[in-house]
Order: structure tokens, then sequence, then C-alpha cells
């Protein structure tokens, strides 16, 4: 059986990376995604264990410890990790595994596995991305911390294989979509052993 792989989406807060890749993982079911863990407080209408596994901070450090994270990573003040098993589990059997992750996070896994595909989600304009991060109701606070290191991040595009920008939803979703088609297409990827 062909060994899955990893797919990076990393954007700065309030792009719309949570919008696109839900809409992503509603039409392709042969997606998983990672569910991170984090420190951080839920938002309105998230659920433990499908948005994130909100935990303590003291939980989270014991993780660390006990080497649960693939990576892990303080963003915008608040401690951030992907569960190793998920991912080594989902990849050994063949399946395809989306990731929400910052730029360091992303840079982190990349050394570890370097055939992760890397999507660098933008915002059509900084006056949107303020617009954006407005609308779903972050406190004032949590949204100025956001907007500033998103100047930060956007440097960091360059160093991704793809990106797409978030203006069109359909549109941005379709990109990432034939990005992962065309990436699981790649040779490199396929057994054509068979075939000779
Ligand atoms: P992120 O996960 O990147 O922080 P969200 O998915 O929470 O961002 O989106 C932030 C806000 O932007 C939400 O209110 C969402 O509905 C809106 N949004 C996302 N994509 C688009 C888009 N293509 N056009 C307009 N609004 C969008
Ligand atoms: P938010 O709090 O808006 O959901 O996410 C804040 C930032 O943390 C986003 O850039 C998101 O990609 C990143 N993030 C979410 N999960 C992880 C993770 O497991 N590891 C790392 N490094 N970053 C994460």
């Amino acid at each position: 059986m062909p060994k899955g792989a990893l797919v990076i989406i990393s954007a700065p807060s309030g792009t719309g990376k949570s919008t696109v890749l839900r809409r992503i993982l509603q039409c392709r079911k042969d997606l998983r995604y990672s569910v991170s863990c984090t420190t951080r407080a839920p938002r309105p209408g998230e659920k433990h264990g499908r948005s994130y596994f909100f935990l303590g901070p003291e939980e989270f450090k014991r993780r660390i410890q006990r080497h649960e994270f693939l990576e892990w990573a303080m963003v915008h003040g608040n401690y951030y990790g992907t569960p190793r098993r998920f991912i080594e589990e989902s990849v050994q059997s063949g399946r395809w595994v989306l990731l929400d992750i910052d730029v360091k996070g992303a840079a982190s896994v990349r050394r570890k596995i370097p055939d992760a595909v890397t999507v660098f989600l933008l915002p059509p304009s900084w006056e949107e991305l303020k617009h954006r991060l407005a609308v779903r109701r972050e406190d004032a606070r949590s949204a100025a911390v956001r907007l500033a290191n998103a100047r930060a991040e956007l440097l960091a595009a360059k160093d991704y294989d793809y990106v797409v920008v978030n203006d069109d939803l359909d549109a941005a979703v379709a990109q990432i979509e034939s990005i992962v088609t065309a990436e699981s297409l790649k040779t490199s990827r396929r057994e054509l052993s068979g075939l000779s």
C-alpha cells in the first residue's frame, strides 16, 4: 500500500483557513484532518475533539515531555501542538492528512517529513484581513495580536510549495483540491512496479 502524505495549510489568522478546510473536508472524504491540541480558550461553536483538543497549560506541558507532539509552538501567546500518533498511524495506513498549523510548525514538520506538501493561504488584502478578524467576534486584544503577527507570517509565504489567495471561497477550495489531486498523482508517490 502506498504511504499517505501530509498537506500543511498555513495563513495569518483570520484569512479563512478553517472555513476553507471545512469545505474541503466536506467534499473530499479521502482526506483526514489533524485535530491539534491548544491551550487557548474555545470560541463560540468550537467543540473539544473537533476544532481542537482544549487543554490546560500543565497538561500540554506534560504531553510535550512525553513526546506526544510531532511539533508544537507558542502562537499568539498560546501553546498549539500536532498529536504525533494520529499522523503516524494515518500516513502508515495510506491516508492523506490536512494540517492547519502556523509557519513555525510547518517548518518543523518539513524538517522531519520532507515530502509534506505546504500551501500558504493569503488574504486578498490587508483591509479584508482586518474585516474578517473583526466579523469572527475575536475579542479586540486577541484580534490586535493576530494582526500584528500577520506581517511576520506573510514573509514566510515564499518558503511554501504553493500560494492560494482566499478571495472567492469556491475558487480557493477548488485550487487546494487541485493541489492535493496533482500531488497524489506524482510519480514519486506512486507504486508503478506492477506495470513493468
Ligand atoms: P482562520 O481559520 O484563518 O483564522 P476563519 O475560517 O475563522 O479564519 O475565517 C475568518 C472569517 O472570514 C470568518 O467570519 C469567515 O466566515 C470569513 N471568510 C472566510 N473565507 C472567506 C471568503 N473567501 N470570503 C469572505 N469571507 C470569508
Ligand atoms: P487559531 O487560534 O486562530 O485557531 O489558530 C492560531 C494559529 O495557530 C493559526 O496560525 C493556526 O494555523 C495555528 N495552529 C493551529 N494548530 C496548530 C498546531 O498544532 N501547531 C502549530 N504550530 N500551529 C497551530
